[in-house]
């Protein structure tokens, strides 16, 4: 299947991943029609067809299928019997079973542990009790992190001494958890990586990420890993998909660990979406990660992942979208503003990305 241009994409979700998919969408030649249940979405703006919808409404859901040629999403946590019916109907990349693995912290880690590869040690927490017998086995510190629903470090805490198991279960909700081992890193990155219908795979360069309370402040492509750490992740990454039979862009997420015996590579978690840490492609790389998944999921050949120089992406956060005027005056600088009315702590309002960044 060649979608042709023309055709129509819909997009489950508003927010700005769904803003960059429409405009790349648009660049070639496709109609975007955005569904999402919140009235303002920066993705309405720039696409042609928008509707509020519950993602329980199966009526809309019809009707939006019967609308679009195909459909994608960039909210991981769209609940997965909203793909299943929708799959019933009109095409669906990625499909409800990958985002049935990656919804599920859980599920992910034994996913990705039986691919082979290295996770932090991790355990299934059901009740106080077992989480209070499972620090034996893990270790101090550990993290305790809800399965479902967790985001930008939402829905974790670090648990330091065993006497605060109890209360670390409850702060959570006492909700179904994952116990894990602290893994003390030197580095954090990421791998945004590609995945056709046919099982074609390409990655872009690995990127090393940085983190301020819990949100990604700041990436740098290339990473300063090993070019043997950083083809070990690509790998790592491939499994991953051929694993899920993904189709489209998605990010791995990895810690790097230094030991006697080099670098490692331990996996964290999988988004099944174009990804934060894949925005320095929009200016930074030949094919951005955005065409990437609209030319992966309309059948399209994908273009060259390469990357054009080194680059730094800043990402504005809440109030930070102030600087976007002295931004707007580094002129080998590409800032890319969400158009978000309302400016909240921990919003992501926009990023810029230096190109020909020198550390
Ligand atoms: P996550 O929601 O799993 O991506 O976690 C958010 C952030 O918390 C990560 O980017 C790390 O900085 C930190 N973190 C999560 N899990 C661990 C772990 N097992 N060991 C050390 N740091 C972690």
């Amino acid at each position: 299947m060649m979608l042709e241009p023309g055709a129509t994409i819909g997009i489950l979700g508003g927010g700005q991943l769904g803003r960059m998919l429409a405009i790349a969408a648009a660049r070639l030649g496709f109609k975007t029609h955005i569904a999402c249940p919140e009235a303002e979405s920066p993705a309405f703006e720039v696409a042609g067809a928008q509707s509020i919808i519950a993602y329980e409404d199966e009526a809309a859901l019809a009707r939006f299928a019967s609308e679009v040629d195909i459909v994608t999403l960039e909210f991981e946590n769209v609940p997965v019997e909203t793909l299943r019916f929708l799959e019933k109907h009109v095409p669906v990349a990625p499909s409800a079973a990958a985002l049935a693995i990656t919804q599920d912290r859980l599920v992910e880690k034994r996913f990705m542990a039986g691919l082979g590869l290295k996770t932090a040690p991790f355990a299934n927490i059901e009740t106080a009790d077992g989480l209070h017998d499972a620090l034996h086995t893990i270790g101090l510190p550990a993290i305790l992190k809800t399965r479902r629903f967790g985001y930008d470090g939402k829905g974790q805490v670090r648990i330091t001494k065993r006497a605060d198991a109890a209360a670390a279960f409850a702060a959570l909700g006492g909700v179904p958890t994952i116990l894990e081992g602290f893994v003390r890193f030197t580095r954090e990155v990421s791998v945004i990586a590609v995945r056709t219908r046919t099982g074609e795979f390409s990655a872009f360069d690995v990127t090393e990420n940085e983190h301020e309370n819990h949100i990604l402040a700041r990436s740098i492509a290339p990473a300063r890993i090993r070019p043997e750490t950083a083809g070990a992740a690509i790998r790592a990454a491939k499994a991953v998909g051929d694993g899920l039979g993904y189709i489209g862009v998605f990010a791995v997420e990895f810690f790097i660990t230094e030991g006697p015996e080099g670098e490692s590579v331990i996996g964290n978690e999988i988004a099944p979406r174009v990804h934060n840490s894949g925005h320095w492609t929009l200016d930074g790389a030949i094919t951005c990660q955005f065409e990437q998944h609209i030319r992966a999921i309309a059948g399209w050949p994908l273009g060259a992942p390469d990357r054009l120089c080194p680059v730094e992406m800043i990402n504005l956060v809440g109030d930070a979208v102030a600087k976007w005027a002295s931004l707007a005056g580094e002129n080998t600088t590409k800032l890319h503003l969400y158009g978000k009315a309302e400016t909240r702590d921990g919003r992501k309002m926009g990023h810029a990305t230096r190109l020909n960044f020198k550390a």
